[in-house]
C-alpha cells in the first residue's frame, strides 16, 4: 500500500527554465521545439526528483506551458470564438496573452494565493469537444521514466466555478454540456492501463458554496465513479477546510479524498464519517504554500489525533496542496545565512519531509541518512523556538505596551484643517507615487550591490532622477508632488531589507502567472525598525520644491500579504509589529517637514480569507493595523491609502473604517459604477478614483479625460474627489507618462473653468 503522496509539483523549473524558454519562443528567438524539449526536461527532472525521494503518487498534467485552468479549456475545448481559428500553440498563447487583434482572456487569482490563472469563458452556443492529447502523451512520458503515474485534471465543478459566461449567465447553468465530456475523459483513459489513479481536483469545495452546488457533487461523483472499475478517484481540496463537501463525498464511490490539514483546521471534525465511510483519507500535513520546515513532532502528533479515528491503513501522508506555490529548492540559497537557511524547507525538500514522515508514522526502518534528516530536523526547531533572532523581548514589550491605536480627531475635523493647511484645491491632481523605472535605475542598483559604484554614488544618481522627476511633474502643472521611488526595487521588498525580522533568498522564486515569477520576502523574526527608511529621500524631494511633496510608504498589510510570513505567531502578530514600525516612519516623515503621506495598502484585498466565517476576523485585525501604522499622524498631516483593485462592493466599510483622509482607487476600467457604492454608503472621506488605465500603453486624450472626470462629478461632489492615474507608474515609459499626466492636468483644467 503506497503511503505518502504529492498533489502537484512546481513546473517553472529550478533556474527557471521555464520561464526563459517561453520568453525566448515568444520573441522569436527559438521555436517550438526548442520549448517543448525543454518542457520534457522538466517533466521529466521532476519526476526523477520526486521518484529519488521516495514518494508514492507522483502526477501527471500538473505541468503546464501557462497555466492549469487554461489547459483545462483546451481540453474541453471550451475555446472562446475569437481564438478558434488558431491552432495548437499559437492558439494556447493567444487565449492566454492575447495577439495582435485579439483580447487575452482575463486573469484573475487563484483562490488565496499569488498564483493567477486563465479565467474559462464559456457561451451556451459553445460545441465542447475532449482533447486528451496533453494527458496522454504525459501519462507516456512518466512511464518510459518508470513512473505510474496519477493524472491530476481541475474538477468539473471548480472548472464552472470559477469559469465566466460570456452573455452573463450562470456557468452552472453549461454543467450537462461539459459533464458528459469529463465521462469520456474516464472512459478513454480507462483504457491507458489496468489500473488508472485520477485526482480530481476541488478546491472550490474549501470556499463557501451555494446549494447548486453542493447538489451537484453527489451526481458527479455517482456518475464518474461508476464509468470505468479500474480508475480509482481521489477528491482533492485545499486551502481550508471542505466539510460541507465532505458529508457528500462519503457517500458516493470515490476511492479516496484530500483534505487540507494545515488551512483547514476543521476538516479534523469530519474524520468520524470518513472513518466510517473507509475512504482513503490524503493527509495534506506538509505545507504545500510556505518555506518553513516541517515540524515533524507537531506533525506526527497531528497524524496520531487522526489515526485515533480514521484506521491507519487508509491513511496517506500529503502535502497540503500542490507545491507549486512553494520555491524550488534550497541548493542554490548559497549565499543564505546558515541559520535561516536551516529553518526553510523549499519544494524539493518538502518531498523528503513527506516521505520522511510517512516512514515515521508507519514505522518503517530509517536509513542512517534519514535519521540524521530526523535529528537535524529537532535541532534546528529546537534552535529557532529560541532563537534571539526571532524573538525580541524589546518588540514584544512595545506591543504590549501599546495604547494609542487610532489618530486623534475625527475625519470631519482633520480634513478641515488640513484644507487650510495644506490649501489645496477642489479635483486636486497628483499621482501614485513611482515614475517610470529606468534602465539607469537598475544598472545603478545592480552597481552599488556589486560595488562597483559607491554608496554616494548611487546616492547621487537617485537625487538625480528625483530632480529630474520634480522638474516634470512641476512642468506638467501637478499640485501634490511625489518623489518617485526611484530607489525602490519593490514596495515590499524595499521596507523588508530596513526591518529586522526579514529574510530574503536568492533563488527562491514562485510562479505567478505564465512565464512570471516573484520572489517573496519571508518574516521570520519579530519585526522592528532600527532607523528611519523613507526619510532621508523624503526630505530631499521636499527639499527641492515649493509644492508639497507626498511622503510614500508600504502599508503593514500588504507587507504581510505578499511576504511568507511566519507561522509560529498569528499572522495578526506579525502584522502588528509591522504597523508599529511603520508608525514610527510616520512620525518621522511628519516630523521633517512631510505633510501629506500616503500609506499603500494594495494587497490589502489579498488577504481575505476564503471562507465567510473568517473574515470578520481579518478585517478587525488588518483595519486595527492600518490604523495603528497611521495613528503617530498628527491632525494636520494628511494620510493618503492607495489600493490597485475596484471591486469594493464587499468591504466598502471596512476601508471607511480604515479612516485615511483621502484614498486613490482603481477605477479607470470599471466606470463609475463603483463610485455609486462610495456614495450609497455616505462615505465621507475623499477618493482618488484613477482617470486613466495606465496598464495599457495607450495615452488618454485630453476629450475622455473631461468627459470621465465630468463622469465622476455626476456622483460625487467636487469637494471630495481628487484626480490621478489609477496606480504607480513604475512599469511604464516615460513617453507615454508624460502626455498622459499632461492630458490630465489640462483635463482638469478645463473642468474646473467650467464649473467655476
Ligand atoms: N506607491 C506605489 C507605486 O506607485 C504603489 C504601487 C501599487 O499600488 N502596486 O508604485
Ligand atoms: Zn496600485
Amino acid at each position: 500500500m503506497p503511503k505518502n503522496y504529492i498533489t502537484g509539483f512546481p513546473r517553472i523549473g529550478e533556474q527557471r527554465e521555464l520561464k526563459k524558454a517561453l520568453e525566448s519562443f515568444w520573441s522569436k528567438k527559438s521555436d517550438q521545439n526548442a520549448l517543448e524539449a525543454v518542457a520534457k526536461e522538466l517533466r521529466q527532472r521532476h519526476w526523477n526528483y520526486q521518484k529519488k525521494a521516495g514518494i508514492d503518487f507522483i502526477s501527471c498534467n500538473d505541468f503546464s506551458l501557462y497555466d492549469n485552468l487554461l489547459d483545462t479549456s483546451i481540453m474541453l475545448g471550451a475555446i472562446p470564438k475569437r481564438f478558434k481559428e488558431l491552432k495548437g500553440l499559437e492558439q494556447y498563447f493567444a487565449m492566454a496573452r492575447g495577439s495582435e487583434n485579439e483580447a487575452a482572456m482575463e486573469m484573475t487569482k487563484w483562490f488565496n494565493t499569488n498564483y493567477h490563472y486563465i479565467v474559462p469563458e464559456l457561451s451556451p452556443e459553445d460545441d465542447y469537444k475532449l482533447n486528451l492529447t496533453k494527458i496522454k502523451n504525459e501519462y507516456q512520458e512518466a512511464k518510459a521514466c518508470g513512473i505510474l503515474p496519477k493524472i491530476n485534471i481541475i474538477g468539473p465543478l471548480t472548472y464552472l466555478g470559477l469559469s465566466k459566461r460570456v452573455d452573463g449567465g450562470d456557468p452552472y447553468a453549461l454543467y450537462h454540456k461539459l459533464i458528459p465530456l469529463y465521462e469520456e475523459l474516464v472512459r478513454e483513459i480507462a483504457k491507458l492501463d489496468t489500473d488508472i489513479t485520477l485526482q480530481i481536483d476541488e478546491p472550490i469545495f474549501a470556499k463557501d458554496n451555494n446549494t447548486t452546488v453542493l447538489s451537484l457533487i453527489k451526481p458527479t461523483y455517482d456518475t464518474l465513479c461508476d464509468i470505468a472499475s479500474n480508475v480509482k478517484i481521489a477528491v482533492v481540496t485545499y486551502f481550508d477546510h471542505a466539510c460541507e463537501a465532505t458529508d457528500i463525498l462519503i457517500h458516493t464511490p470515490i476511492w479516496a479524498l484530500g483534505l487540507d490539514f494545515v488551512y483547514g483546521e476543521k476538516n479534523f471534525a469530519s474524520l468520524d464519517k470518513i472513518a466510517d465511510s473507509k475512504k482513503v483519507l490524503i493527509a495534506g500535513v506538509v505545507d504545500g504554500r510556505n518555506i518553513w520546515k516541517n515540524d515533524f513532532q507537531l506533525t506526527l502528533a497531528q497524524l496520531d489525533k487522526i489515526a485515533q479515528t480514521v484506521s491507519k491503513e487508509s491513511i496517506m501522508i500529503a502535502s497540503s496542496c500542490s507545491l507549486l506555490h512553494t520555491p524550488f529548492t534550497l541548493k542554490y540559497e548559497t549565499k543564505m545565512d546558515q541559520e535561516l537557511k536551516s529553518w526553510l524547507s523549499y519544494a524539493i525538500e518538502k518531498l523528503s519531509e513527506t516521505a520522511l514522515l510517512s516512514k515515521l508514522f508507519f514505522n518503517q526502518t530509517l536509513s542512517e541518512q534519514e535519521q540524521k534528516h530526523v535529528q537535524e530536523n529537532k535541532e534546528a526547531l529546537q534552535r529557532k523556538r529560541t532563537s534571539s533572532r526571532i524573538h525580541n523581548a524589546t518588540v514584544q514589550q512595545s506591543i504590549k505596551a501599546l495604547q494609542k491605536f487610532e489618530r486623534e480627531g475625527k475625519f470631519e475635523e482633520r480634513i478641515k484643517r488640513q484644507r487650510e493647511l495644506l490649501g489645496y484645491k477642489d479635483l486636486a491632481t497628483t499621482t501614485i507615487g513611482s515614475f517610470p523605472q529606468t534602465q539607469e535605475l537598475r544598472e545603478a542598483r545592480k552597481n552599488l550591490k556589486q560595488g562597483t559604484i559607491t554608496h554616494e554614488q548611487y546616492k547621487d544618481a537617485m537625487k538625480n532622477y528625483i530632480d529630474y522627476c520634480i522638474a516634470f511633474q512641476e512642468e506638467c502643472g501637478l499640485e501634490v508632488l511625489v518623489h518617485g521611488e526611484p530607489e525602490r526595487n519593490d514596495m515590499v521588498e524595499y521596507f523588508g531589507e530596513q526591518l529586522n525580522g526579514f529574510g530574503f533568498s536568492q533563488n527562491g522564486w514562485v510562479q505567478s502567472y505564465g512565464s512570471r515569477c516573484v520572489k517573496p520576502p519571508f518574516i521570520y523574526g519579530d519585526v522592528s525598525r532600527e532607523k528611519a527608511m523613507t526619510v532621508e529621500w523624503s526630505r530631499y524631494a521636499q527639499s527641492r520644491t515649493q509644492k508639497i511633496m507626498k511622503g510614500m510608504l508600504t502599508g503593514p498589510v500588504t507587507i504581510l500579504n505578499w511576504s511568507f510570513v511566519r507561522n509560529d505567531i498569528p499572522r495578526s502578530e506579525v502584522s502588528k509589529q509591522i504597523a508599529l514600525a511603520i508608525n514610527k516612519e510616520v512620525d518621522d516623515l511628519q516630523k521633517n517637514g512631510i505633510k501629506i503621506i500616503q500609506v499603500d495598502e494594495a494587497a490589502f484585498k489579498e488577504g481575505y480569507p476564503l471562507r465567510k466565517e473568517n473574515i470578520a476576523a481579518y478585517e478587525s485585525w488588518a483595519t486595527r493595523d492600518f490604523k495603528i501604522a497611521v495613528s503617530s499622524a498628527n491632525k494636520e498631516t494628511q494620510i493618503h491609502t492607495h489600493m490597485c483593485y475596484s471591486e469594493f462592493n464587499d468591504i466598502i466599510t471596512t476601508i471607511e473604517a480604515m479612516d485615511a483622509d483621502v484614498i486613490s482607487i482603481e477605477t479607470a476600467r470599471s466606470g463609475n459604477e463603483l463610485l455609486r457604492i462610495f456614495k450609497n454608503v455616505g462615505y465621507k472621506q475623499e477618493i482618488g478614483p484613477g482617470i486613466y488605465d495606465i496598464h495599457s500603453p495607450r495615452v488618454p486624450s485630453v476629450e475622455e479625460m473631461v468627459a470621465q472626470i465630468n463622469a465622476l462629478l455626476e456622483v460625487l461632489p467636487k469637494e471630495q474627489l481628487w484626480i490621478n492615474p489609477d496606480c504607480g507608474l513604475k512599469t511604464r515609459k516615460w513617453e507615454e507618462v508624460k502626455p498622459s499626466l499632461k492630458n490630465m492636468v489640462t483635463a482638469v483644467n478645463i473642468v474646473r473653468s467650467s464649473i467655476n
